[in-house]
């Protein structure tokens, strides 16, 4: 029989009421919190591309239009403002969708190897023209089968590599390097560009954030891909790690499962979750 008399009873139930609606209150709170904040990042970042063309078509319209030379480079610097408010909105597309999980995964088998040698090859150009040494490390005799969402992949070691290269001094270094261990895929991407200092590495897989001297590099990025690059491997339950020192360079790394038994084509397995 209960000791505590029908008062306290009574007391002790509306206590834990008020601290569960309190509870709700605060992830109420806090969601409230983040939608505005999250709202506040996207208008600060479509402003940028949005003023800018607006300042190239006004001044065409003022004039400028009449000068072929003007002209052409006026419309040439409105199409890329254009193009960056393209990349942009797609990025939040695909991360609203990855945050609210309704994004698919389709896994299939494929060899990472022959991934990672079409995004150095359609990234190469971008390198050379930085003069960074883009350089890919692995072993012809293994074979680097893995189960995965292909263009996800794509989109990570896109993503991860070109970071490598626009962080990155004129005659820097790149290097891609993948291994086997019994049971995964080790990717590792390392440069020995500018770094990043130990209060920033903790946020930037947070979206929007940019270490303070990229913004304001030339290289105009949104600040989304490494919050879409976390959220991929989350769906492959595996993780991006990173280490870096300032001056020195950066190392981002992750791994994906090794599949030793291949299925015969057309017979690979197709989890869509
Ligand atoms: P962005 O579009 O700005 O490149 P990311 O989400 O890919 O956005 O990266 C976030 C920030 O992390 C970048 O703005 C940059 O400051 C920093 N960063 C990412 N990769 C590297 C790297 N390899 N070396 C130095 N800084 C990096």
């Amino acid at each position: 029989k209960s000791s505590i008399s029908p008062l306290r009873r009574i007391n002790k139930v509306i206590n834990s009421y008020a601290l569960a609606r309190q509870k709700e209150i605060d992830t109420l709170q806090k969601n409230a919190e983040f939608r505005r904040e999250f709202i506040a990042d996207i208008s600060h970042e479509l402003k940028t591309p949005i003023f800018a063309t607006q300042g190239y078509i006004h001044t065409l319209l003022d004039g400028a239009i009449d000068d072929k030379e003007v002209r052409m480079k006026f419309l040439k610097r409105a199409a890329k403002s254009l193009d960056s408010l393209d990349v942009l909105v797609q990025d939040l597309l695909t991360l609203n969708q990855m945050e609210s999980g309704v994004i698919k995964f389709t896994f299939t088998q494929f060899d990472l190897k022959d991934l990672l040698l079409e995004v150095i090859d359609q990234l190469e150009h971008k390198a050379s023209k930085r003069k960074v040494d883009l350089v890919f490390q692995y072993d012809e005799k293994e074979d680097y089968i893995t189960s995965a969402d292909k263009q996800k992949i794509y989109r990570v070691c896109q993503n991860l590599i070109f970071n490598a290269v626009k962080y990155n001094n004129n005659q820097g270094k790149v290097k891609v390097s993948l291994k086997t261990s019994k049971h995964n895929l080790h990717v590792e991407i390392k440069d020995n560009g500018q770094g990043i200092p130990p209060e920033d590495l903790k946020r930037i897989f947070e979206r929007f954030y940019r270490v303070e001297k990229s913004r304001n590099k030339k290289e105009g990025g949104t600040g989304l891909g490494l919050a879409i690059v976390k959220h991929i491997l989350e769906g492959h339950k595996s993780k991006i790690s990173v280490s870096s020192t300032v001056g020195k360079g950066s190392i981002f790394s992750f791994s994906l499962p090794l599949v030793k038994q291949v299925l015969p084509e057309g017979k690979e397995k197709q989890d869509v979750n």
